[in-house]
This record gives C-alpha cells, structure tokens and sequence, in this order.
C-alpha cells in the first residue's frame, strides 16, 4: 500500500477519549451525509485504483470523517488515509449525489495540520516543503545550482548509481522531477494590449511556474497581449496565492498568502485576474470561501475570486482576434485535475488548439485519474505518485502524439519525468505556448525542443 506507514494505529489527537474533530471548522455533517455510499467514485479514486482498499477511496475517507464527527479519536491510520487522497477532486466529478469532497478534504486536513502530531522525520520534510515551494525567491534561488548540477555531470553519475532513490526516495523523487533550467526572463510591471484593448487582466506569476517555466508565463502575458488584453502583472509585489497551503492543511498560511495578493492588486484596476496553472485557479476562485470569517476581507476576497478566470476560460470568453498561424503537430491534451475537476474546465483548451490550423488533437485512456503530481503530493509520497506518473505516461505515450499539452506545471514534470524513466522521450508544452508559437508563427521545433 504504497509509502504511507500504517504500522502506528494508536489515538493521537489528546487522549483516547479525545475527539477527531474541534470546533473550528470540522468536516461539515450535513456534507457527509449526502455521501449515499453508491461507490460510482471508486474507478476514478488513483489511491482507490492503486491499492484497491475501502479507506483509501472516497466513500472510506468520508466514513473516517463521520466516524470522527461522532466522537472517535484522530488515530495515525485515521491521518494515514486523509494524507494519501491526491485532493484530485476525480471524486466530485464522478459523484452523482453531488457530495462536495472537496470541502470535506479541506476541512480534514486544517484539522490533521492543527491537531495531529507528526512523527519528526515528517515535520522536517513537511517544514521543509514549505519553507520552500510557496516562496518564488527562495525557488528561484536554486535555479544556479541546478543548472550547475545537470552540466557538471553530477547528476548523469548520481543517476548512474542507483543509490539515491534507496538512500533518499524524497531527494530521488525532486532530482527526477526537476526541468531542463530554461533562460530566466524578467517580466515587466505591465504589457500594453495590441490593437483595440478589450480589457484589463492582472496576472497570476506563481511560484513553481515562475521559477522553473519563466517561459509560461511569457507565453501566456505575449498571448493575452496579442488577444487585446493590457495585462498587469506586478512581479515584484505579487508572491504565492496560497493553493498549496490550503490544499494540506496550511489554512492560517493560505489565508496570509490570499490577503497578500488581494492587496497587491488592490487599485490596479484589472477587469478579471488571469491564471495559467490549474492548481492556483482553483484556489483562488475559493477565496472567498477561505477568507468568510476575516471582517476585513471577506468581500474584497469575493469580489477577487469573482474575475478569476484560467487562461483558457478567459481567451473562450474574449474570442480569438489574433491571427492563428499553421503548425503541423499532433498534441495529446491532458486535462490537469484542477482544471478538469475542480474548475470544470474541458472544452475550452480543446478548442482553442483545434483553432490552431494543422495541428491535431488525441485524446488517451483513463483521462479522470490523476497523474500522481498533485501539488506536493508526489514529493510526499513518491513510491505511488511515480506509479501513477508512469501509468499517464504509458497512455499519453501509447497516442504516438509529438507533443503532450497540458495546464499545469506539475503535470508537466510529472508525466515527462515518468515517461522518461519508460525510456520514451515527451516533449511537453503549455496550452499558452502552443498558443503563443501558433499567433507568433514560430517553427514547431520551438515546442519540441
Ligand atoms: S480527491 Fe482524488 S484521491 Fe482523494 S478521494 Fe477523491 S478521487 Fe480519491
Ligand atoms: S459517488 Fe458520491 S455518494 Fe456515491 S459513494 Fe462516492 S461520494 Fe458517496
């Protein structure tokens, strides 16, 4: 049962007698009852379809919830299960009673993170995590000794020995994951629309995308220049929206993070807020939500998550005005879980690349199961991830497709690493750039690279 220790299954949370659950904030009840227990969720559980265990699908997590709403004690194997759900939201989708998991997994975990004791081991590497990934100077910082250690030839030799993934599965996992270190590109405060301006966009940098795919959120900004939008982008003031807090746990966190970028755009006078990244979308189409109980902020945060929109949702809306130029391509499109699940987005991406002429789209099997990246999940639990990173992979690479396309820069380092270790070789693009080198008529060697 992959990685996740279950050999503790004592109470953990206070004493014996102590609930799961305090006042702020449980898992709602009213949520876990509509769970109706039909099992239509389980085929499209990754845990669920890995280990094939009750407690490890939808309809098992929500039995744990109830258990603690009614008084049981938070155990280890009781966290064990909730920190193995991928937050995919695959489960919502496949759910025909409607039961919102999403809030529920939320709820848990702020919980878990407040009232479960971590062994040491694991705070160190949970501490770590997110000392880093929410911080794009820190990241941004590491791109030097990367690069250094790919050309140095270290790497190459620590590949070579096999002794990482045994000594340091985390440390094997980050080293397999890591992209090729492109040329960093400084983004200015604002893009002027070209031709007639048909709004104002903030946009989203991010953390991982900013530091690790500068060259996406180029795209993106040269994209939704192109397309007639005066983009606002403000690099300087703007850090991590929160997403990968909120989505462990990290409530106090994300909320600091949210307020920060609410007020970093406050008085830019942007029409919508432009997101090129699945996870951060769905995040802050919530702030609403996450910021309810904040006087302060709560309608401010509302009225933000209202004009969010994700790239693709925000050129459908605009219609296209900027020439499309020929690329003679076959792209596999994956659908990043938050966009597909939590957003609800599909359509639009598949439209915008079937406008771009010459270029031909293939979808592939199981499309609704995560590829195992999942925010900081694959770094958590790298034994399953990388099980489900090579089950994507082996679909995407089965289509034959030149390029995988997707909106989520997890999801690129996660199935072009997987297939690497298949021994095939995945060139992998943005929705944004594919977009971006069809408007700017560039060769497709550009995406393939
Ligand atoms: S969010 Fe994903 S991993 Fe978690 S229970 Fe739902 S389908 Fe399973
Ligand atoms: S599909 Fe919905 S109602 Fe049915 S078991 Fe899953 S969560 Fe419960």
């Amino acid at each position: 049962m992959g990685d996740v220790p279950r050999d503790v299954l004592g109470p953990v949370a206070g004493g014996p007698a102590e609930p799961a659950f305090d006042g702020d904030h449980p898992p709602r009840r009213d949520l876990v009852d509509d769970c109706v227990h039909c099992g239509f969720c389980l085929p499209t559980c990754p845990t669920y379809v890995l280990w094939g265990e009750e407690m490890d699908s939808p309809r098992g997590r929500i039995h744990l919830m109830k258990q603690g709403l009614d008084g049981e004690p938070m155990t280890a194997s009781m966290v064990s299960h909730v920190d193995s759900c991928l937050g995919c939201m695959a489960c919502v989708t496949a759910c025909p009673s409607g039961v919102r998991y999403d809030r529920l997994i939320e709820d848990t975990r702020q919980q878990v993170e407040r009232r479960h004791p971590r062994p040491r081991r694991e705070r160190a590497l949970r501490g770590a995590v997110f000392s880093l990934f929410p911080y794009p100077r820190r990241l941004r910082l590491l791109r030097g000794p990367l690069r250094a250690y790919r050309a140095s030839g270290l790497r190459a030799a620590v590949r070579r020995s096999g002794l990482l993934p045994r000594l340091a599965p985390t440390l094997a996992a980050l080293d397999a994951l890591a992209p090729r270190i492109g040329h960093a590109t400084r983004l200015p405060a604002r893009i002027p629309a070209q031709g007639r301006r048909r709004a104002t966009v903030g946009m989203l940098t991010g953390c991982v995308q900013r530091a690790f795919f500068p060259e996406v959120n180029a795209a993106t900004a040269r994209v939704l220049a192109a397309e007639g939008c005066d983009v606002v982008l403000l690099p300087r003031r703007q850090g991590c929206c929160g997403a990968l807090s909120v989505h462990n746990g990290r409530r106090a966190e994300a909320r600091r993070f949210a307020r920060a970028l609410i007020d970093a755009f406050d008085g830019a006078g942007i029409d919508r807020f432009v997101v090129n990244a699945a996870g951060c979308g769905s995040s802050l189409k919530e702030y609403g939500d996450l910021l309810r109980d904040d006087p302060a902020y709560a309608e401010r945060a509302a009225a933000f998550a209202g004009g969010v929109r994700d790239l693709s949702e925000l050129l459908a809306e605009l219609g296209p005005v900027a020439p499309r130029h020929p690329l003679p391509l076959t792209v596999a499109y994956h659908d990043a879980c938050h966009l597909a699940h939590a957003q609800g987005i599909r359509a639009q991406p598949r439209e915008l690349l079937r406008g771009v002429p010459g270029l031909e789209l293939r979808e592939f099997a199981d499309p609704e199961i995560c590829c195992g990246s999942a925010g900081v999940w694959n770094v958590l639990h790298p034994e399953p991830a990388g099980q489900l990173g090579e089950r994507k992979a082996r679909h995407v690479l089965a289509t034959g497709a030149d390029l995988l396309v997707t909106a989520n820069p997890g999801c690129l380092m996660q199935i072009a690493a997987a297939a690497r270790r298949l021994g095939g070789a995945l060139a992998v693009a943005h929705t944004a750039q594919v977009l971006d080198a069809s408007i700017r008529a560039r060769p497709v060697t550009d995406l393939l690279r």
